[in-house]
């Protein structure tokens, strides 16, 4: 890089480049630490899961035939951390294609998307659309399909089954927004700065009997940012949580 730079004429414009080819440095630096800590979060999550099953190999080995009862549990672990395994393997494949893939923007109708949604999935909880009509985005469809049914996922796990989730869309001069609110645990204010990092779960205790790999949230906002779609988080008093999808207006 220091010999494809220009001969400085002047002192002052030694400091300048000096400044800005440190600065250049710190972001290569910040990148490289980012991809190195998140290939190493990467691989503990993966381990862990594997030493599970390797424990629970060996002791059917060792003790599987004098004591019969075990074999039934140990395989139940291995069978809960393989489908971990494989949950972390999808979600690490799903975030490497929303950094790469291609978007295709069209016009959307929301209101009929998030109706076929409401109509077609299948959740514990009642999905209600709280105010049907045309709403009509600028996104790629397959991808906000995505967002929108990772969103409704994780309002339905983070739910008992008796409690409802509401979708709702409203329309403002600059914005399209859509709303998914759930009545379920909630995200301590704290806490919801730091949901969309990778690998990040609330408080582990809480979230650990509920399945997840704490990539969701990070695959959603990848592909919301490829759109300019803006995502944002909030309370939803006393119970639950809000999450808002924002679109802007086309001109
Ligand atoms: P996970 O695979 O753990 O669900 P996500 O990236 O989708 O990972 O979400 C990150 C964390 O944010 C979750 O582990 C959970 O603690 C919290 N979270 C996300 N959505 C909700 C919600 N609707 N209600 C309560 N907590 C939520």
């Amino acid at each position: 890089i220091k010999d494809r730079l220009p001969e400085p004429t002047t002192p002052i414009e030694v400091n300048e480049l000096a400044k800005s080819f440190n600065q250049l440095l710190d972001v290569i630096g910040e990148k490289e630490d980012r991809e190195k800590q998140f290939v190493s979060d990467a691989s503990h999550e993966l381990k862990t899961p594997i030493a599970a099953i390797n424990g629970h190999l060996k002791l059917i080995k060792r003790r599987g035939q004098a004591h019969p009862e075990i074999i039934a549990d140990s395989l139940a672990y291995i069978s809960q951390e393989t489908q971990r395994m494989q949950r972390l393997v999808q979600n690490l494949l799903d975030l490497s294609h929303a950094e790469r893939d291609e978007i295709k923007i069209t016009q959307v109708n929301l209101g009929s998307m998030l109706s076929e949604i409401a109509a077609n999935m299948a959740f514990p909880q009642e999905i209600k659309m709280t105010t049907p009509g045309i709403f009509i985005v600028s996104a790629d469809f397959d991808q906000l399909r995505e967002i929108i049914l990772a969103l409704i996922e994780n309002a339905s796990k983070y739910s008992s089954e008796n409690k409802k989730i509401l979708l709702s869309l409203k329309k403002s001069t600059k914005n399209t927004i859509l709303e998914i609110k759930d009545f379920g645990i909630g995200i301590p204010k704290d806490a919801q700065k730091h949901i969309f990092e990778r690998f990040y779960r609330v408080d582990e205790s809480r979230s650990s009997k509920i399945p997840g790999s704490g990539l969701g949230l990070s695959i959603v906002k990848e592909l919301a940012d490829h759109q300019h779609i803006q995502i944002k988080v909030f309370e939803n008093h006393p119970q639950g949580s809000i999450f808002q999808l924002i679109f802007p207006n086309e001109p």
